[in-house]
């Protein structure tokens, strides 16, 4: 049996997650779980997989789920340090899907553990960046790609050698202003950005989507999970989100994965890797499908994407920045007080004002994160 952490287990990545462990019970069982407050969903959880321990970010949460399972033998932990707690105890494989660069700390917590990581929490990786990677080659744990893309071009790349690649292609689906104007794109309300038309994933990914900032911290991503410049990382965007994403090779070959946009597949792997089981959906039907269109993304509408380019090149705590910008300028959409057009725009502003101010070791990163946040929150409140 290989044992599983689910870190952020009541958001979307987790029930996919769940999803896939229901199908594998013989293979996997769920130790521990941590997520921020659903209380609820918590107990649903432990009633049906018998966790041994589930942390909880808010400690009412925990409070309220002991008094709702009294005699429960889980082990209940709480306040902010329990989900790195939780990712450092002994197991087969954590996956780390908390939102934004709060999930940072419990990644880390992991790979200092020794536990394989089935990485969905970009934004820790964003911030960690290749020292990151550095430390978890150096204690020997491997990182699992869970992004549907990055998961995407680790399987491509098990066609070749890194000697042998040439370039990554990204795919995008353009999110759900992938047609509007750019008039219509500053008028957007968040229950527009919110109406995916592919994907069902968590609020913060699905507004990163609607202005490619989402690509833009998956470009950065890419860059430090396969080690290569951004110069050699073609977005192209793909509407439907079948193709997601591919490797291009030095004799011409370009190895490419589809499936259908479900996120259990890549969640899955995460889990299973190196084996492929069963994850519960369909493959793709081509003849249904019909044709494969691509587009070349609109700078102008998507100045996001750009910016992320900037911030890599740039280096240092450009990154970092750039997705501390982020969260700062979606929260402020999310609750109408930005405009969707104003997030790049806010993203810019907190590079230009803000480079060079947020660098330290990897122990720093929680810190300097927050530092990167208060900036950029101070940078908007200046604006209004
Ligand atoms: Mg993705």
């Amino acid at each position: 049996m290989l044992s599983v952490t689910i870190l952020g287990v009541s958001g979307s990545i987790g029930s996919s997650a769940l999803q896939f462990l229901r199908l594998h019970r013989d293979t996997f069982t769920l130790k521990n779980i941590a997520l921020r407050n659903d209380w609820r969903s918590a107990l649903d959880i432990r009633a049906e997989f018998g966790c041994q321990a589930v942390g909880f970010e808010d400690s009412r949460a925990a409070e309220m789920f002991v008094r709702h399972a009294p005699n429960t033998r889980s082990r209940v932990l709480s306040g902010p340090e329990a989900a790195s707690e939780l990712a450092s105890e002994p197991v087969d494989v954590v996956l780390a899907a908390i939102s934004g660069s709060a999930g940072f700390p419990s990644v880390l917590a992991a790979i200092m553990a020794g536990n394989r990581i089935a990485l969905a929490n970009k934004e820790s990786l964003v911030c960690g960046g290749a020292p990151l990677l550095e430390l978890a080659a150096s204690k020997g744990v491997p990182v699992i790609p869970v992004d549907s893309e990055h998961s995407a071009i680790f399987q491509c790349l098990l066609a070749g050698t890194r000697q042998e690649v040439v370039s990554l292609l990204l795919t995008a689906s353009g999110g759900p202003f992938r047609t509007a104007s750019i008039e219509q794109m500053r008028r957007a309300t968040p229950e527009q950005a919110l109406a995916h038309p592919n994907w069902r994933m968590g609020l913060k990914n699905t507004i990163d989507s609607a202005t490619l900032a989402n690509k833009g911290l998956e470009l950065i991503e890419a860059a430090y999970l396969f080690g290569c410049d951004e110069g050699k990382i073609d977005v192209l965007i793909n509407p439907t989100s079948v193709m997601h994403s591919a490797v291009c090779y030095r004799d011409g070959s370009m190895v490419a994965q589809l499936g259908r946009p479900d996120m259990r597949v890549a969640v899955g792997y995460g889990l299973s890797w190196p084996a492929r089981l069963e994850s519960g959906v369909e493959a793709l039907s081509l003849s249904e499908l019909g044709a494969l269109a691509f587009e070349t993304v609109d700078p102008d509408k998507f100045p996001s994407l750009g910016l992320a380019r900037s911030a890599l090149r740039a280096g240092g705590d450009g990154p970092l920045l750039f997705n501390a910008a982020n969260e700062i300028a979606v929260k402020a959409f999310i609750s109408g007080k930005l405009g969707l057009m104003r997030i790049p725009a806010l993203i810019e502003t907190c590079l230009e004002r803000g480079a060079g101010r947020f660098t330290g070791g990897l122990p720093d990163v929680p810190v300097l994160c927050r530092e990167a946040l208060d900036f950029c929150r101070a940078e908007l409140a200046g604006q209004s």
